[in-house]
């Protein structure tokens, strides 16, 4: 049976999204890093969960099939984690490649716009970074970053790929109640991905959650890649506060630049996890 001290990582990418590591090696690094339960939980798309599954049979760890869902609600962009998804059920592949539309016309618009502000082929070189999948802003940073123009990853999203700046172009996404119906309908757990990344107020997160979980939203990540100490215990308040299960992730994309898998820190007391429900059989 799983326990509190199992290592568990519940959100992290491959390649079939914005990750630098195919699923297989994602699968395997956290195998070494100790991690008993995973999630891969890929932008938009499942395309990796298959070649992981695979690997997690050779590896011996269990693989909890995943997705992170972009959506919006009153405006507001919002990550939904889908856990124990079944990455067949229709409603959810329908939504899945409206998403994928969605992703490929903003690229193009993100293209022409880098392309005004006088970077020509951003859009031809973010699509073959992506290889066959989707486009995110992670592929358009590291193209402009290995063009010289930009430093880092904090750099080119500061300059280029955030509201106000040139490659930024607004889409509206999904709704957040359709992507927790596509997730909660496959029989799967809906997850507000790191609540605190949307900077937004307290008000503003309440607001948000009470309409999450009356979508039918389950869990909230409280201990996730990038948090503060202080960040862990603000999320484990809201959790308490709204009655949310308790998930955890490191968002890993990239060796060395991100949060490795499965070092996380301990979920703060008082919270029910999520994955007690998944015993390692
Ligand atoms: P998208 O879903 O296409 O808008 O891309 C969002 C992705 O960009 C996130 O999932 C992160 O992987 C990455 N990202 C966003 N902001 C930053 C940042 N400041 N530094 C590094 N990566 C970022
Ligand atoms: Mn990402
Ligand atoms: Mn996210
Ligand atoms: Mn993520």
């Amino acid at each position: 049976m799983t326990s509190e001290a199992t290592i568990v990582d519940l959100h992290c990418h491959s390649i079939a999204s914005d990750g630098t590591l195919p699923p297989a090696e994602v699968v395997s690094r956290a195998t070494a890093n100790g991690v008993e339960i995973l999630a891969l939980t890929d932008h938009d798309t499942i395309a990796g969960l298959d070649e992981a599954y695979h690997s997690a049979n050779d590896n011996g760890i269990k693989l909890i099939p995943g997705i992170e869902l972009s959506a919006t609600w009153q405006g507001k962009l919002l990550h939904i984690v889908g856990l124990d998804i079944d990455p067949e059920f229709p409603p959810l592949k329908q939504g899945i490649q409206i998403l994928k539309d969605m992703r490929e016309e903003r690229a193009i618009e993100m293209g022409k716009r880098l392309a005004r502000a006088g970077f020509s082929d951003a859009y031809e070189n973010a699509r073959r970074l992506a290889g066959d999948g989707n486009v995110t802003r992670t592929h358009f940073a590291r193209h402009l970053i290995e063009a010289g123009v930009a430093k880092d990853f904090t750099d080119v999203f500061k300059r280029f790929l955030v509201p106000g700046k040139p490659g930024y172009y607004r889409v509206d996404w999904v709704t957040m109640e359709d992507a927790v119906a596509w997730i909660t309908g496959s029989g799967g757990v809906a997850v507000l991905a790191h609540p605190m990344r949307y900077m937004l107020t307290a008000s503003w997160l309440n607001r948000v959650l009470i309409a999450f979980k009356s979508a039918g939203g389950e869990g909230i990540e409280v201990v996730c890649g990038r948090n503060s100490p202080d960040d862990n215990a603000r999320s484990a308040h809201f959790a308490r506060k709204h009655g949310l299960l308790a998930s955890q992730g490191s968002d890993f994309h990239e060796p060395g630049k991100w949060v490795e898998l499965g070092k996380l820190a301990k979920l703060p007391d008082g919270m029910d996890p999520l994955w007690l429900r998944w015993n390692q059989q």
